[in-house]
């Protein structure tokens, strides 16, 4: 019987893995501009990372964690998620000493969670995210903001819906905290068990909760808006400011939650509004988290950062119909025939690659014909034919595959010629 690939994992092709590298590469490209420097963390963590740094009221600890025990008997688990892990090698690392402050770091890797798989939601896939630490400046919550919606812009989006919510300060948090508490109390029995366990650990995932959406009491819920302090208010409102004038169009929405204990003021999502998306419109979440670098055991730093998949990302490509402009093809297929013009090509084709051009040649003994076959299914740019009459001439012939195209070039030029040609 033949081994399946474990549920809710994906291998990614060729002919697919081109689009990741495309985006993955804007996404870079992008960070570079705006100045976060890139940082790989281990896949795998202390499991107390992320029931400390995630919280172990959240789904993610509590129901879709990847634990398991090494043979030195240590907990581990796969990493959830990516901010644990940078925010535990800043503080390892004493990243907070660096003279760049804030420091601005970009990851990208799979992440891991056990969870029904469905469209767009899977048990291994691909997060790119970025953080910004030891900054509070309003003006770095609208920086990553702008970020993330100048990657998805970059790439040809346009059905997209960026909303945001402030949770405001710890006074501001406490004081919705405790209406949210007198609020649903008195029917809590209606609601999952969850949201039971949610009401005094953290009544702020209730408005979060999948099941109990539809309740009447989550439409009236308290709004944190109404709770904001003045400052929180201020810091609200210059967020705002600063991503008009960046021209990033947003939605307010006081139902917007992030139910981490350590999150505060911003918090934001960015949804796919494209027709055929489907059910989970959501490609990107992020926030700002003040708490967070203390709780793990450092210095206290603000910070703040947002995550999204490249599975969903892809996704929200493809429900607006955007072709990524990918180069698929091969630059130059050699054709050869005869026995010493079939070895010439071995070394002709390793001049050609060592020169920067994309090549190619037949293996498995094709006629010439089949050659040529094979030179189409590559989609070669050009395709250079040799036989050992031309050999002994020292010339080989160039066809131009689009134009159709064809010259004779001097074997002690051709490598140069394609250069030229190809722009290189
Ligand atoms: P959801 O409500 O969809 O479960 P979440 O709150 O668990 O999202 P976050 O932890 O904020 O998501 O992760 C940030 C982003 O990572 C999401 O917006 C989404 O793009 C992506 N993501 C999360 N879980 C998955 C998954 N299982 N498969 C693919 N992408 C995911
Ligand atoms: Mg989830």
């Amino acid at each position: 019987m033949s081994i399946q690939i474990p549920r809710g994992t994906q291998d990614i092709l060729p002919g697919e893995v081109e689009k990741w590298q495309y985006v993955e590469e804007v996404a870079k490209s992008l960070c570079h501009n705006y100045q976060y420097k890139e940082i790989r963390t281990p896949i795998f963590e202390a499991s107390e990372l992320f029931t400390r740094g995630v919280g172990d009221t959240t789904d993610i600890v509590q129901k879709e964690m990847y634990m398991f025990e090494d043979q030195g008997g240590r907990s581990l688990a796969l990493r959830p998620e990516g901010t644990a892990s940078v925010v535990r090698s800043f503080v390892g690392n004493k990243m907070f000493g660096y003279p760049n402050q804030p420091t601005k770091l970009f990851y990208s890797g799979p992440m891991f969670r056990y969870e029904r798989p469905q469209a767009g939601r899977y048990r291994q896939f691909v997060q790119f995210g970025v953080e910004a630490l030891g900054s509070e400046d309003p003006a770095i919550d609208a920086e990553v903001i702008s970020l993330a919606m100048g990657i998805y812009k970059e790439l040809g989006l346009t059905q997209l819906k960026l909303v945001i919510n402030s949770l405001g300060d710890a006074d501001s948090r406490n004081a919705h905290r405790e209406a949210l508490i007198n609020h649903f109390k008195p029917s809590i029995d209606e609601f999952c068990g969850d949201c039971q366990n949610r009401l005094e650990k953290n009544p702020l995932r209730i408005l979060d909760c999948k099941k109990d959406r539809d309740h009447e009491l989550m439409g009236t819920a308290p709004s944190i808006l109404d709770y904001l302090n003045d400052e929180s208010k201020n810091y609200f409102e210059k967020v705002q400011t600063h991503l008009s004038d960046m021209d990033v169009e947003f939605v307010v929405d006081p139902t917007l939650v992030r139910g981490l204990d350590y999150y505060n003021h911003t918090a934001f999502e960015i949804m796919s509004e494209a027709e055929g998306f489907g059910a989970i419109t959501t490609l990107c979440g992020g926030g700002r988290y003040n708490g967070l670098v203390q709780m793990i055991g450092g210095p206290e730093t603000p910070g703040i950062g947002f995550a999204f998949s490249i599975e969903r990302l892809l996704s929200a490509l493809e429900a607006e119909g955007i072709e990524l402009p990918i180069e698929h093809g091969v630059e130059c297929f050699i054709v050869s025939l005869g026995k010493e013009a079939k070895d010439y090509s071995v070394k002709l084709l390793h001049t050609l690659r060592a020169a920067g051009i994309s090549s190619e040649k037949d293996y498995l003994d094709r006629k010439v014909k089949g050659q040529f076959k094979a030179a189409d299914r590559y989609d070669a740019k050009y395709v250079a034919v040799i036989g050992d009459n031309e050999l002994q001439e020292n010339k080989i012939n160039l066809k131009n595959m689009s134009t159709g195209e064809q010259e004779e070039i001097s074997l002690d030029h051709f490598v140069e010629k394609m250069k030229n040609k190809l722009g290189k």
